[in-house]
């Protein structure tokens, strides 16, 4: 239920959004989703889909993009990519002491609507 659980906090997320901004109907979501935070996309975007559909969210579309790991080395200064997906050492020294900047986590990119 990693997904249900995910989903339920971007739906709050959303809607604090639209309180925010007044936006009433929405056309279009963009979220970002990390690789390393294992969730499953199509879950995730059905229970999106199933948590928004009373609201908001008539005939509109829910673009979820992938995102790559990206760290940061303690050690050395590394910043970008990782060799491979679940490798969690710096790829230029090998540090183990490194922090993960993107990839790990899973956001709101963009809302468009009205
Ligand atoms: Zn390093």
């Amino acid at each position: 239920m990693h997904e249900f659980s995910c989903a339920q906090y971007l739906i709050k997320v959303i809607h604090q959004v639209c309180e925010k901004y007044e936006i009433k109907k929405i056309y279009k979501i963009s979220i970002k989703i990390g690789t390393l935070t294992l969730i499953n996309k199509e879950q995730f975007l059905f229970w999106l889909k199933e948590g928004l559909k009373d609201s908001l969210m008539e005939n509109s579309e829910i673009e979820a993009i992938e995102e790559k790991p990206e760290i940061e080395c303690k050690d050395c200064g590394y910043y970008g990519e990782i060799k491979e997906e679940f490798s969690y050492i710096c790829p230029k020294c090998n540090s183990f002491k490194i922090l993960f900047k993107k990839g790990d986590n899973y956001y709101l990119e963009s809302i468009e609507g009205e």
